[in-house]
């Protein structure tokens, strides 16, 4: 085993970083540096903050789509602090928009409506861009009791 190194300045930052890995010979991190030095321009700061720009960028083109979809529903306010309710907003037009089409009884709509929590919202986010009986599932499951809003 060899270990391929080289130091790289990063095109985005300016920050100089060292890239290696495992090869299996000298000539292969000899080949792997060559390559590297043509391909590898950005640090793994830089990259990582440009791929969750990217996942941000898909989210909100998905969350516009959600809401031309949603178009004249009428949802709850939402509780929680600001920022949990921006968040929890987006996430239930997504989850609307995904049950939208398969059309859900008045009842079943109170009940997703009834879920003003943003934290509830928030902490399922993973199941409410899953498929429409996953969101209805959650939805249907969901106990009021636990709602902020119940008194009691
Ligand atoms: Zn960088």
């Amino acid at each position: 085993m060899e270990k391929a190194s080289i130091t790289i300045i990063c095109a985005v930052c300016g920050q100089e970083f060292r890239h290696t890995r495992t090869c299996y010979n000298r000539d292969d991190a000899t080949r792997y540096e060559d390559w590297a030095r043509d391909n590898i321009t950005v640090c793994p700061a830089c990259y990582g903050k440009a791929m969750r720009a990217k996942d941000r960028a898909k989210l909100d083109a998905q969350t516009a789509e959600a809401r031309k979809v949603i178009e004249g529903m009428e949802f709850s306010d939402l509780i929680g602090t600001e920022k949990q309710i921006a968040l929890a907003s987006d996430i239930r037009a997504r989850a609307a928009a995904i049950l939208k089409p398969c059309g859900g009884n008045a009842k079943f709509w109170e009940r997703f409506n009834n879920i003003t929590d943003a934290k509830w919202w928030i902490e399922h986010r993973e199941y409410m861009s899953m498929g429409p009986r996953t969101i209805a599932r959650y939805i249907i499951t969901w106990i009021p009791e636990r709602s902020p809003d119940t008194p009691c």
